[in-house]
């Protein structure tokens, strides 16, 4: 339960704020009980309002892999800021920028910044019809891509959480241009490209779905989507805005070997400020403006403060040992995950990769939308509530994904230890 000061606090917020919060993954509605407002973070902990402290998976939703208040991060926008906090004007450091992902990410021989993961699918996907002169995309069930409102067709946890997985508020028309298929599914795609094929401009993809707890991609499934979008001259989109340089320096089309058209990129590249990024093959990005007729802008596009933040973060991730201690981080988490379950007889699926991953309250392997809904969403919200009061801050729904950071040091996991105990426990009883 949230303290007096967070619910005070709560209070005045839903009279001037929709639902009290500034995006409705953070209204605990999924969980039970009030969101807890925070007044700082500092490596793997948060502080609210009340002044407890929570070891924290939640990460602000994937970027903070350095930590809280990474003293390289915090110097890099400091010194920026007493530089200017915006020119509207190109500046250096978003070459420089631009050349770490590319170097990352060598399908992204040309790219373009802009300020949420959300303009990147949006800039994306245009070009991608832009390109091609096709209307129609190809979307997973569970797969989020940003609040663009063609995208919001079974758009995965915020959208599930909510009961409302097609948003009001978004035209017929809007939503008959997306063509949705289930995750994992290879013959799904071969259908709707045998149908549809001549008119579709992209198939975009969370290579590892995240939007709808972590689930990996099946063996063979991204290089099958490859292959049957090169077959039918439609884009590969591959939306990396929570796996790139989270689940590899290279992303996941690093971590599989599968090289997509065009990549969508946000979250850790922003380093915790508002980024977002996508750019893939120079003659396909030569199609954005001014090089071609693709129309894409923005005010704060490449903003100095969040790119300093983000070169900072990069520079965290790209010392050798970066990858391996995460690895051995989350490998650590999952294994606690998975015995304090089984020490109660509490059924569980924990699915990671890296350092992602979700606890599924479910008896099977959760592949998709339908198995993910099949989760008891109940048991999960109880145990949430009990690792919250055991301070520890997971994702405030079945439906999302856990990250682990560099901050998370051997007293963040033994601490998570003991509020596993008490939280599995407490579900076992119930
Ligand atoms: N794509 C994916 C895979 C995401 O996880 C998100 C956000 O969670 C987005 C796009 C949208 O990014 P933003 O919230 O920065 O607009």
């Amino acid at each position: 339960m949230s303290g007096p000061k967070s619910r005070a606090l709560f209070a005045q917020s839903q009279l001037h704020i929709p639902g009290g919060v500034n995006s409705p993954v953070r209204a605990f509605a999924a969980v039970g009980g009030d969101p807890i407002f925070i007044k700082a973070a500092k490596g793997a902990w948060l502080i609210d309002a009340d002044d407890r402290r929570y070891v924290d998976y939640v990460g602000s939703w994937g970027p903070m892999i350095a930590g809280h208040a990474a003293p390289e991060v915090v110097g890099a926008i400091t010194e920026q800021a007493k530089l200017g906090s915006s020119y509207g004007a190109p500046t250096e450091a978003e070459l420089v920028l631009a050349q770490l992902i590319e170097s990352a990410m060598p399908g992204m021989e040309m790219l373009r910044l802009c300020s949420s993961g959300t303009e990147a699918v949006m800039g994306a996907l245009r070009v991608a019809r832009g390109a091609s002169g096709r209307d129609l995309v190809l979307k997973a069930e569970g797969c989020y891509h940003g609040g663009a409102d063609y995208l919001l067709v079974k758009a995965g946890s915020g959208a599930m959480t909510l009961g409302t997985p097609n948003s009001a508020g978004v035209p017929e028309a809007f939503a008959r241009s997306t063509l949705l298929v289930p995750f994992n599914d290879v013959g799904a795609v071969e259908a709707a490209f045998a149908k549809h094929g001549s008119h579709i401009a992209a198939i975009i993809i969370e290579p590892i779905a995240g939007n709808m707890g972590c689930i990996p991609p099946a063996h063979g499934y991204l290089h099958a989507l490859r292959d049957i979008s090169t077959r039918y001259g439609a884009h590969l989109v591959f939306d990396e805005v929570m796996t790139g340089f989270r689940v590899a320096y290279g992303g996941a089309q690093a971590l599989y070997g599968v090289q997509p058209d065009l990549t969508c990129l946000g979250k850790i590249v922003g380093g915790g400020l508002p980024v977002g990024a996508y750019g893939g093959r120079k003659d396909v990005m030569a199609h954005v403006a001014p090089l071609g007729p693709v129309y894409q802008a923005g005010t704060l596009s490449g903003n100095p403060l969040a790119t300093a933040a983000g070169i900072a973060t990069l520079r965290c991730l790209s010392v050798p040992e970066a990858y391996s201690k995460l690895e051995a981080r989350a490998a650590e988490l999952e294994l606690i995950l998975r015995e304090e379950a089984q020490k109660v007889l509490v059924p569980v699926q924990v699915q990671r990769v890296g350092s992602m991953l979700t606890v599924f309250f479910n008896d099977s392997p959760v592949l998709d939308w339908s198995s993910a809904m099949r989760s008891d969403t109940a048991r999960f919200s109880h145990w949430h509530q009990a690792l919250l009061a055991h301070g520890v801050y997971w994702p405030p729904s079945q439906f999302e994904t856990a990250f682990v950071s560099l901050a998370h040091d051997d007293d963040a996991i033994e601490h998570t230890r003991d509020a596993l105990k008490s939280a599995f426990g407490a579900v076992s009883r119930q």
